[in-house]
């Protein structure tokens, strides 16, 4: 009885994930391997040095009471699995590629604390909380933490051998929801230098749909989602971009489309809605006046001036906010602005456009 028992013991012990991306020989070590044992294993592969284990499966062999098990070490970032031998008195190492299967898997939940706490603490994979934590790193503090409520959402690739889940890969696409701003980036993969990123949707592609909605101005404050508003003190996503012009200057539709809303608010002040063909909204907030003749319903192409730059509702001075409005979310416009007015169209659309497009946007 107490035998099955043990056995029982042994065979629930079997398999043990790791997740965290530990180090290789921090693993061996756990283990029981000596430091004589790492030096004969890096003989033979020298990688195993910096190896990040994903994962590990501990196959024990023969009487209960024997110390010889066959140890599989995962790599992280290939296909490799590492198969060492131990017994008593000797230990061997080999390698080989395995195929796994790949599922895509979603995985939300509330940001709590910093986000790469809360990834860490949902999937217990440090690589996994890594790739948030950087795809992120710009658009809020990661340290801090959020100050409003905040959800994440995911979509990761999750890699199984026999049916038993080994470890996560990419994340295919993220997004980060704060109020109703959203900001979603996708899995971009750059075959020629063999690098990847998740970027902004939209980030470096050529057809950009909008033009700046006023001439030859500075941008002075980015698509935000944790910033204190400088009116009102509070921690509140900024939901879209500002530029900079006096008083007075001509607003234009980045794009041809319907207008939907003419209105005025105590916070946003004088304030029009497009809608446009390709599903975008944008909105055009803290103006000094309308154009005279502009009605709800009407359509206003690029060329139309629909109203004047100022410093109405909850402002600090003149500027244009403007904002990209997406199924019902405010997106980051700056990856779907060109960088130039619908007037300056001949200056810049010429055949280098595709070259200087990525430094401009980067500049501003
Ligand atoms: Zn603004």
């Amino acid at each position: 009885m107490a035998k099955t028992l043990l056995s029982l013991i042994f065979l629930l012990s079997l398999t043990q994930n790791v997740l965290a991306s530990d180090k290789a020989f921090a693993v061996l070590l756990s283990y029981g391997f000596k430091q004589s044992d790492l030096v004969n294993f890096v003989k033979s592969y020298p990688e195993l040095k910096d190896l990040d284990v994903a994962s590990e499966n501990n196959l024990k062999e023969g009487e209960e009471f024997s110390s010889d098990f066959t140890l599989k070490l995962y790599a992280q970032d290939s296909n490799d699995v590492y198969i060492i031998l131990k017994s008593d008195n000797s230990s061997a190492i080999g390698k080989v590629e395995t195929q796994y299967e790949i599922e895509v898997k979603s995985i939300e939940g509330d940001i709590r604390n910093t986000l790469h706490d809360t990834i860490f603490k949902e999937t217990k994979s440090e690589s996994l909380a890594n790739q948030m934590a950087v795809a992120f790193k710009e658009d809020f503090t990661t340290t801090k933490g959020m100050r409003r409520k905040a959800l994440y959402q995911f979509e990761v690739e999750q890699y199984y051998e026999d049916g038993k889940f080994i470890k996560y890969g990419n994340i295919l696409s993220a997004t980060i929801i704060v109020g109703r701003a959203i900001n979603k980036k996708v899995l971009k993969i750059d075959p020629e230098n063999f690098s990847w990123a998740l970027l902004p949707e939209g980030y470096g592609e050529t057809n950009l749909p909008f033009y700046a909605p006023v001439k030859s101005s500075r941008v002075s404050s980015l698509f935000q989602l944790n910033r204190r508003h400088p009116v009102t003190r509070r921690h509140q996503p900024h939901n879209g971009v500002d530029f900079v012009a006096p008083s007075g200057t001509a607003i234009y539709p980045a794009m041809e489309g319907e207008v939907i809303t003419i209105s005025r608010t105590r916070s946003k002040g004088k304030y029009i809605t497009i809608l446009h063909d390709n599903g975008y909204q944008t909105t055009y907030i803290h103006l000094k006046k309308f154009v005279k003749d502009l009605r709800v319903g009407m359509r206003v192409g690029p060329e139309e001036q629909i109203g004047e730059v100022g410093s109405s509702g909850y402002s600090t001075g003149a500027h244009l906010h403007f904002g990209v409005i997406k199924d019902g979310y405010y997106v980051n416009p700056i990856y779907l602005l060109k960088s130039y007015g619908y007037s300056q169209k001949e200056e810049y659309e010429t055949v280098d456009e595709i070259e200087e497009l990525p430094e401009t946007l980067d500049s501003v």
